[in-house]
């Protein structure tokens, strides 16, 4: 092809054509054409004129390649697609593969196409980046090449009708963007989505929505959507939908609820968001946001609030302070004890009471170190000025990412009780120590044998006196058995009496043999009192003793002079008692009143004296081996009755009167148990002066026989009744020298029961009278 336009078209040197079309008008108008490929205007085609009429008129961006050589025009309309510095002006008449150098090969064949006869071509927001504005630039077209036919009927030129979408394709690239990045955020929050159709009322709701509230449909109704609620929480969010649905009130939604637990697959708690949109006359547009899964935040938040209910209600000492010191918490049961009304400015050591300041900054330093420490300070309550204690327990709380050290914590219960209760301890052990010390000084400056033992018998503590007497040191004893160093022949029944008597852990009196330091035996009386804690346990025994060897040697041979005498008075006096029945006899008739009287005397006086020389006798056969007893069967009411007429006889004074005669033998000593009848007899006219009165009764059943004599004199005080069946016991007081006696006679008759296997006990009320009574077994033992 030769030149673009020259040689095909007469010159016609009109341009008129080129009228109006501002700018680019202005500057075709003006250009010098035949410097130009296209040559001067007036060879230009008709076809190209009207093209470019058309063109500079048109207020649509327009380019135009003519001709073989592409030659390029242009209206004001494209003229801002090629930028401020760059192709324009020049590119105006000038080969459009020369200023097209970045697009040519994107565009070229395009052209081709068009001028090779070929169908119009459309490309929408294509990427053509073309050099403009100093650099090239990513610019988006929405363009279409279509044929301009020259008068001969061929392609001529290519119009180029387009228009740049750079600004469309970024706004809807930046939209996609941000769609993505929503997308994203959704996801990685992991939220639900939901949209409410206002015309259709449906709900939609994303993939995940439909999961979480188990929906098996794409849309569902709005009962639908409240049935997936549960029960209790479907009324608050009716009503939170219908203040979000009221214009005035601003269109906001903010809820949590909890899933209906039968209709769902997985229990959840969710926070709903969303918004309202209305339409400009107020009614609803949409209503769509997003539901959040917050079943663990929820549930720990629960567990928070239950732990701080726990902090809040606990009666122990709870505190959080920083690293300065500075107080951040204290709970309702520390700030009490500290009588503190807030925390306000408050450091550690203003809790602290003065004197033990230093012991705990010392320890709270510690926690820099180590996570726990603990030990026990006072801190002070600031109301009272009293100190309190604590068992303080001091906690390093760290980071739980990085380990490091951002606050101390304490929790520590007040021991201020225990406190005062160990010390009231300590001083109760001090002083029980100290009376302790004082009892083994009293002890050991006692004249007395002092023997202490535990709840085992086991000897704990011995006296000095005890560790003289035996000449052996403290160690030999402590631990031992309490029954050592005793005599063998009276070790069998001291051990028994003691056995006895420990297990019923009553008071022991006992009189036994020891070894002394000498090594020789000697008799010593041992009185034991149990001892028992102030709640009443039992903890063994301290036994007093007293050496009565010497009173034992004394009453031994008193008891040898006894037997002697009584037994060498009894013949005389046998014999005196003889002569006086033969003088009474011989001169009772003489009617010599004052020798008569004087013989009843004699006579009586004698019968006491054979009494007491009897007395004495069997008290000194009880003594050296015990009385003899000759056993036989025996009618009791007749020896009671014989007993009864002689006590009648001697004693005219008292009338006694005996009950419930019944026949009865019993086998006994017969001769013995008169004698006790008759003691008993005499003792009741005795100590009945005042009273004349004498009862006698006897009772029996298959086994027993028992006998009571009951008079009406002057009776025994009670704390003497045990005693007066004691050797030698008499009833202290005026009397004593008005009843002459030596208070043997109840000894010896108990003892004459007790070795019949019988019982002898007294009744009696001081003032009112005595009644004695003793039971024997009627029967002969098998
Ligand atoms: P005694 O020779 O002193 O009477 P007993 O052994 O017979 O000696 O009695 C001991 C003591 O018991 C008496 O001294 C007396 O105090 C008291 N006693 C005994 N029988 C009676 C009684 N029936 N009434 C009051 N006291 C009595």
């Amino acid at each position: 092809m030769g030149k673009t336009v020259k040689k095909n078209f007469s010159a016609i040197n009109d341009i008129s054509f080129l009228s109006g079309g501002g700018e680019m008008g202005e500057l075709m108008r003006s250009k010098n054409w035949s410097e130009t490929l296209i040559g001067e205007t007036k060879y230009w085609p008709q076809s190209l004129k009207t093209s470019l009429s058309i063109l500079l008129h048109s207020k649509f961006p327009k380019f135009l390649f003519w001709g073989p050589d592409h030659v390029c025009f242009y209206n004001d309309a494209y003229r801002p697609s090629l930028g401020k510095e760059g192709k324009h002006p020049n590119i105006l008449g000038s080969r459009g593969e020369d200023y097209w150098v970045e697009i040519w090969d994107i565009i070229k064949p395009l052209i081709d196409q068009v001028l090779g006869g070929g169908e119009a071509t459309w490309s929408e927001d294509q990427l053509i980046p073309i050099y403009r504005n100093g650099s090239v630039e990513n610019v988006y077209w929405t363009f279409s090449y279509s044929p301009v036919f020259d008068e001969s009927g061929s392609v001529a030129g290519v119009w180029v009708t387009c228009m740049e979408t750079t600004q469309k394709v970024m706004t809807l690239n930046a939209l996609e963007d941000s769609k993505n990045q929503l997308h994203f955020a959704i996801e990685s929050a992991n939220l639900a989505t939901w949209d409410y159709h206002p015309e259709l009322k449906t709900f939609r709701g994303n993939e995940r929505l439909r999961n979480w509230y188990n929906l098996k449909k794409t849309e569902i109704t709005p009962l639908e959507a409240l049935d997936v609620i549960a029960d209790k929480d479907q009324n608050r969010v009716k009503e939170a939908v219908k203040n979000a649905m009221d214009y005035e009130k601003g269109g906001m939604f903010d809820i949590t609820y909890q899933l209906n637990p039968v209709k769902v697959k997985k229990e959840r708690i969710v926070r709903a968001i969303g918004k309202v949109w209305f339409n400009a006359d107020k009614s609803l547009s949409r209503f769509n946001g997003i539901v959040q899964d917050i079943t663990e935040q929820f549930n720990a938040t629960k567990e928070n609030q239950m732990l701080s209910t726990i902090v809040d209600k606990s009666n122990e000492f709870i505190g959080l302070a920083g690293l300065d010191s500075r107080v951040k918490y204290i709970n309702p049961a520390g700030m009490k004890m500290l009588g503190w009304k807030n925390i306000k400015d408050r450091k550690i050591e203003d809790c602290i009471y003065p004197e033990d300041l230093s012991k705990a900054l010392s320890l709270t330093a510690k926690l820099f170190e180590q996570d726990q420490v603990s030990d026990e300070f006072r801190l002070l309550n600031e109301q009272s000025g009293e100190p309190f204690w604590i068992k303080w327990n001091g906690l390093a709380i760290r980071d739980e990412k990085t380990n490091q050290l951002i606050a101390l914590a304490t929790t520590s219960p007040n021991i201020t009780e225990q406190k005062k209760s160990e010390l009231r301890i300590h001083e109760g052990i001090s002083k029980l120590e100290e009376s302790e010390k004082r009892f083994r000084k009293v002890a050991d400056s006692s004249p007395v044998l002092i023997k202490m033992t535990d709840s085992e018998a086991k000897i704990t503590f011995v006296n000095k006196m005890w560790l003289d007497f035996t000449g052996h040191p403290l160690k030999r004893y402590l631990g031992l058995d309490t029954l050592m160093e005793i005599h063998p022949d009276d070790m069998q029944i001291t051990r028994s009496q003691y056995d006895k008597v420990f297990e019923s852990h009553k008071e022991y009196r006992a009189e036994y043999r020891i070894r002394a330091h000498d090594g020789a035996f000697r008799w010593i009386s041992n009185i034991g009192v149990p001892r028992f804690t102030e709640d009443g346990k039992f903890e063994g025994y301290i036994h007093a003793c007293m050496d009565i060897h010497d009173m034992k040697t004394q009453e031994h041979q008193k008891d040898l002079f006894i037997g002697m005498a009584s037994h060498e008075l009894k013949t005389p006096v046998t014999s005196i008692k003889g002569y006086t029945q033969v003088l009474k006899r011989k001169y009772g008739d003489s009617g010599d009143k004052l020798l008569i009287s004087s013989l009843d005397i004699v006579d009586k006086q004698i019968r006491v004296l054979t009494k007491l020389i009897s007395d004495l006798l069997d008290l000194s056969k009880m003594k050296t081996g015990g009385l003899d007893f000759t056993k036989e069967t025996f009618n009791l009411n007749e020896l009671l009755t014989e007993v009864i007429r002689e006590s009648e006889f001697v004693n005219p004074s008292h009338r006694i009167e005996y009950k419930n005669i019944q026949s009865i033998n019993v086998y006994a000593d017969k001769e013995r148990i008169r004698q006790v009848a008759v003691n008993l007899l005499n003792n009741a006219v005795k100590y009945s002066p005042q009273s004349k009165k004498i009862e006698v009764k006897s009772i029996f059943n298959d086994k027993t026989a028992s006998v009571f004599i009951e008079d009406f004199g002057i009776g025994i005080n009670k704390e003497n009744q045990e005693n007066i069946f004691n050797r030698f016991f008499r009833e202290e007081g005026k009397n004593e020298e008005t009843f002459p006696g030596f208070g043997i006679g109840l000894y010896i008759s108990a003892d004459i029961i007790k070795r019949h296997d019988g019982v002898i006990s007294v009744k009696s009320e001081k003032g009112k009278g005595s009644i004695f009574h003793f039971t024997i077994p009627i029967q002969k033992p098998n």
